[in-house]
């Protein structure tokens, strides 16, 4: 009999380890642990959860409830979750080192006896252990431990240690080694160890038994198609599944280990699947509602591109086009128009609007910030106006009497157009005939929302459009796999005659060199922002540094007007600054970073950003597009702190060299992770625990590409795949 145990009350799971570990698992709400065999009813494709074949329950009943919390902490539900729950990563037991040879610095097994065993208090209560084979002995320490391991490591036990051995003041040490008591016969194990992602309370040992069970009595069928499994060159599931938990002796260990290992591309395929089958299904269920097919004659539109300063760019007009065909058709329209900040959405957003306004239906604006919804408003109401349609501003700066008087407009159908902010989603914004919503920056909007916008349709049982705007741009990755359920149009080009924005570097000790450029160009002419430091421990102190540098700024420029721009002040006076900034009659506008998004003034050509070395790359990427918006020469002087750190070095260097906001992300990606840059935890898209997004590019290509066909042709192997993969979670997914 051996024992296996971990002398600590943490999880066996090292610092660092859990990236790929049960991260997700636990972000998307679940369901009832058990899957039953339900055979689909009613209307096809409506998803209900099947998996097991008749007669096997794909329960955790066989365990005590106790460890059946223990497993829920860890997302595992079901047989399947625990067969899905693959090693974090293996552990080398088939090899023994002496204490001697081993190598500091380098985790290594040894097998010795123990011979002294004793609980000292000083510096910090711990459990030391000499353990001595024939070439040498080495030190153990437990900062945490249970009585019943003191006991087992008494002196004269025969013990295997697997750890980091490292030289220490009293000769060599393993600080908390992985060990196992032996007890007669021990050969050593001839394959690769799995070590499992776990929670407190559940021992590795357990973990190996429980998955050993499922994989036992679970349904591994192939969810793959045989001919598509080839042509895409991947293992066999149940296969792939077996080796991951139960390597083989001759397994290449490198592969299993860096997860290159083509059981491990199986398994990722999979998940990627998943998430694209989930996400399709959605999007054809979506597709089968009915919307107004808007087809107008066009005659507004006409007028209003007539009457610009400006001529559309190809980018715009590939991308009109996409979304009058989408609106024309009498399903809803789900398509995220997506382009670098600047590269002109609004206006395009603005011709979609015209050709629901033409058909004789309402339009819907909505914008994450009071800002942002109040430049949206300010340029739809220009432009409409000349056409003689009536725009609504919905806001929460408006007086309680226009705002009641605008919803009875809009409840009547007089009001063609409203903007707002999350206002427009409350109860009492009814429309007539909502035709098509357009929500700018949609990743910021959970999926609640955007659920409840759909819903106000009117007296139509028709469902309105949706175009989403962002102008976050997103790498092709990431797009293909957050967005799957939407279609895309791109603007990829900046309109003509924009001059590019010179990014400069500045140490903060050379402030007084960035203050005359101020002086410089507001002495000109031109405008300015002086963007303050992002405080993201205190909202408090953010504000508090926002008064301190306009105070500072205005005894510094005595001959300027100064503007002061921050996310506490109420609606009314940031709107009073922001416009007095957009006449010109404020020069330098301070402002924290609520200047983010949807501020165009084309005369503001230099912008500062202080502590720019704590910001987001996109957020610096989204600020610097405030400026370059006019026709002169512009620049974004970003300004750090000596002694920067490895990371925001980086950072600042991306920044520096790429003004093309797609490679910009795509950079971020690689640094912070999908789930940071679009707020993915709270957008309804499952998780992914295994794939890499950057890494695994091409097994994403390939799921995007085999699930509308899979979904065409084989609905009951969809079904086992999706049940498989999300559980009862799909249902929680997008709306
Ligand atoms: P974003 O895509 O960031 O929302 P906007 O729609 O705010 O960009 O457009 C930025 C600026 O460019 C606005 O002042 C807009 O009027 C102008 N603009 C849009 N399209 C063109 C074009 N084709 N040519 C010149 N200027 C344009
Ligand atoms: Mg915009």
């Amino acid at each position: 009999m051996t024992t296996l145990a971990r002398a600590t009350r943490k999880p066996a799971k090292a610092p660092g380890e859990s990236k790929k570990g049960v991260r997700g698992r636990g972000s998307v709400p679940t369901v009832s642990g058990d899957v039953k065999c339900v055979k689909p009813s009613g209307k096809g494709g409506e998803s209900p959860l099947p998996s097991t074949p008749a007669g096997v329950t794909d329960s955790l009943q066989f365990v005590t409830p106790a460890v059946r919390e223990r497993l829920a902490r860890l997302g595992i539900l079901r047989l399947a979750d625990l067969a899905l729950h693959l090693p974090l990563r293996y552990e080398d037991e088939t090899a023994l080192v002496t204490i001697a040879d081993a190598i500091s610095g380098t985790t290594v097994q040894v097998e010795g006896r123990v011979v002294e065993s004793k609980v000292s208090c000083r510096p910090r209560r711990q459990l030391i252990c000499r353990v001595e084979d024939e070439s040498g002995s080495l030190t153990m320490r437990f900062f945490n431990f249970y009585p019943s391991q003191q006991r087992a490591l008494a002196a004269r036990a025969r013990v295997r240690l697997i750890g980091e051995i490292r030289q220490g003041f009293f000769g060599a040490e393993m600080i908390h080694p992985r060990f196992r008591v032996l007890r007669g016969e021990a050969p050593l194990p001839d394959a690769l160890t799995p070590v499992y992602p776990t929670t407190a309370g559940l021992s590795q040992d357990s973990l190996r038994k429980l998955v050993a069970r499922a994989l036992r009595d679970v349904d591994l069928a192939e969810t793959l198609p045989e001919p598509l499994r080839q042509q895409i060159n991947l293992e066999p599931f149940a296969e792939a599944v077996r080796l991951l938990h139960q390597p083989p002796p001759q397994v290449n260990a490198t592969s299993l280990q860096e997860r290159s290992h083509p059981a491990w591309q199986r398994l990722k395929f999979d998940e990627l699947l998943a998430q694209q089958l989930s996400m399709r299904l959605h999007y054809l269920r979506r597709s089968r509602q009915r919307a107004p097919a808007l087809r107008s004659h066009g005659g507004l539109s006409r007028q209003l591109v007539e009457s610009l300063p400006f001529g559309l760019t190809g980018a715009q007009v590939r991308a009109l086009d996409e979304i009058r065909a989408d609106l024309a058709r009498p399903h809803p329209m789900q398509r995220l128009l997506q382009g670098d900040v600047g590269s002109g959405k609004t206006i395009v957003a603005a011709l979609a609007a015209l050709q629901a306004i033409e058909s004789g239906y309402q339009v819907a604006v909505m914008a994450p910030t009071e800002i942002l919804a109040e430049q949206h408003y300010r340029k739809f109401a220009h432009w409409l106006a000349l056409l003689g349609v009536d725009v609504a501003w919905l806001s929460g700066s408006v007086r309680k009497k226009e705002r009641d008087q605008a919803l009875e407009r809009l409840a009547s159908g007089n009001t063609a157009l409203a903007v707002g902010t999350h206002a427009l989603f409350q109860e009492q914004v009814l429309f007539r005939n909502l035709g098509l919503a357009i929500v700018d920056e949609q990743h910021r909007f959970g999926v609640r929302q955007r659920l409840m916008l759909r819903m106000k349709g009117g007296q139509t049982n028709a469902q309105p459009h949706q175009l989403m705007m962002s102008a976050t741009p997103i790498p092709r990755t990431l797009a293909m796999s957050f967005y799957a359920d939407l279609d895309v149009s791109v603007i990829d080009e900046l309109p003509p005659g924009r001059m590019p924005v010179v990014t400069k570097l500045v140490a903060d000790s050379r402030r007084d060199e960035v203050l005359a450029r101020v002086r410089d160009a507001c002495a000109s002419g031109r405008q300015a922002y002086w963007v303050c430091p992002l405080i993201e421990e205190s909202e408090a102190l953010q504000l508090q540094t926002a008064m301190d540098t306009y105070e500072r700024l205005q005894r510094e420029f005595s001959e300027l007007r100064i503007g002061l721009a921050h996310g506490r002040m109420r609606s009314a006076e940031k709107a009073a600054v922001m416009n007095a900034f957009q006449a010109g009659e404020i020069q330098l506008l301070v402002a924290t970073t609520v200047i983010e998004v949807g501020v165009d003034v084309p005369n503001a050509s230099l912008m500062v950003i202080e502590h720019a070395d704590r910001m987001g790359l996109s957020q610096l990427h989204q600020l610097r597009g405030r400026v370059g918006r006019g026709t002169q020469s512009s620049a974004c002087i970003l300004l750090y702190q000596a002694m920067l750190s490895e990371l925001a070095r980086e950072r600042l260097r991306i920044i520096y060299e790429n003004s093309d906001g797609f490679e910009v992300a795509r950079l971020d990606l690689k640094l912070r992770g999908p789930g940071e840059i679009l707020g993915a935890r709270q957008s309804g898209v499952p998780m992914l625990r295994l794939a890499d997004l950057e890494s695994d590019m091409k097994l994403l290509e390939a799921a995007r590409r085999v699930a509308p066909k899979l979904v065409a042709s084989h609905p009951d192997l969809v079904e086992c795949h999706l049940a498989r993969w999300l559980g009862g979670r799909q249902e929680y997914l997008r709306v």
